[in-house]
């Protein structure tokens, strides 16, 4: 049996003569950046995120970066997030032109732990950026409460959890800035890159606009140096018509994070491998990925059993980002954030896509289990 870490044919296959008709429209118009679909996926997105505004933008990464070119973030300023994210949170902090400054993780939810923001917190800080990594909200209220204190601003990394809820809110809504992605792998995604920032006022909403093409507020009159960080048409007319399924997908992921946790309880490995647990206050998870701790330094050894037996699987993230090359000059050594150290030896991603059947998750349950010689 052969089961896949992701498989996108099947979620598209329904939908595909829509999305077609309304590819050709717009090939037809020959209008393909911004206008009346970005606009109407805009409306779209900022209701079903319940936030004030959102901007679509040219990728995850680029939400990041143009939430901290709009806050004028210069050489200096200290931006505490995660060592245990993708690439792109923190490379958003140093494109921008500022500091990161790594605050470790919560070892269970894998999130920031407030507790370590409030210790690095110098008064160069700006802002914090929180990650909702895999699709489970970080915790909000005590991050919120900091930044208040602080008079920080506050840009959620969302691009893993469109629609994650924390305490009944959905993630990007919290603060200022929410981050959103699209790149295909997410559990909305588009057909290339794409992606988005929420946040809570017209105001902020505007100066986004005016940042994502060129800083400029009339036409060829520049008020900012901004970006090309635009969203195309045909992206935006695609999300549109994706985002109406996307709770159905996000369910199904819950459902197969549930049949999972059935599986493993009755395989009788649960000392070896740990299921991610979520949070109380947690209580919309969306499973964008569904990663285990495998115990004993097996991780590897695990991994290769399974790709060799047809189950894909990987490794989100094998390097804290303190310990990347690119990031030596800020001085990280081994041992300066422990729990993201020990996540990034022990982390397994498993297949959790909504489409994948009951004897495929069976498959992948009964493939570790026969790894422990069960
Ligand atoms: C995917 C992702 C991004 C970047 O999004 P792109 O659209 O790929 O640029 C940023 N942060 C996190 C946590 C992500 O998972």
């Amino acid at each position: 049996m052969q089961v896949p870490l992701l498989d996108l044919r099947a979620q598209y296959a329904p939908m595909k003569e829509e999305i077609l008709a309304t590819v050709a429209e717009i090939c037809d118009s020959q209008r393909f950046i911004l206008g009346d679909k970005v606009e109407a996926f805009e409306k779209e997105l900022a209701a079903y995120c319940r936030s004030g505004a959102a901007i679509g933008v040219s990728s995850g990464s680029d939400a990041l970066l143009i939430a901290l070119m709009a806050e004028g973030i210069k050489p200096g300023d200290e931006i505490i997030t995660s060592p245990f994210t993708f690439f792109a949170t923190v490379g958003a902090i140093v494109r921008a032109g500022a500091k990161p400054v790594f605050a470790d993780i919560d070892p269970v939810t894998f999130n920031i732990d407030p507790a370590k923001i409030a210790e690095k917190i110098t008064p160069k800080t700006r802002a914090i950026i929180p990650v909702h990594l895999f699709g489970q909200a970080a915790d909000m209220d005590p991050i919120v409460a900091l930044a208040k204190e602080h008079d920080l601003f506050i840009i959620e990394d969302a691009c893993q959890a469109i629609g994650a809820e924390y305490k009944g809110k959905r993630v990007g809504t919290f603060a200022e800035y929410g981050a959103f992605s699209f790149f295909p792998s997410k559990n909305l995604g588009c057909f290339g890159d794409g992606g988005a920032v929420s946040c809570d006022t017209e105001e902020r909403a505007k100066l986004l606009k005016i940042f994502r093409n060129h800083g400029q507020s009339k036409t060829y009159i520049h008020e900012y140096v901004g970006g090309n960080f635009r969203i195309d048409a045909l992206q935006a007319a695609i999300l549109s018509i994706k985002l109406r399924s996307l709770d159905s997908w996000s369910e199904a992921r819950q459902k197969n994070a549930a049949i999972y946790r059935d599986l493993f309880a009755a395989s009788g490995i649960g000392d070896k491998v740990v299921l991610p647990q979520t949070a109380s206050y947690s209580v919309r998870h969306i499973y964008n990925q569904f990663c285990v701790l495998v115990k004993d330094g097996k991780r590897d050894a695990l991994k290769q059993h399974l790709l060799d037996s047809g189950v894909g699987c990987a490794v989100y993230y094998p390097l804290s980002l303190h310990l990347q090359e690119c990031f030596k000059e800020l001085g990280g050594k081994p041992g300066d954030y422990p729990e993201s150290e020990k996540a990034s030896g022990e982390i397994l991603a498993l297949p959790v896509f909504g489409e994948l059947s009951a004897e495929q998750l069976e498959y992948v349950v009964s493939t570790i289990a026969k790894f422990y010689g069960k």
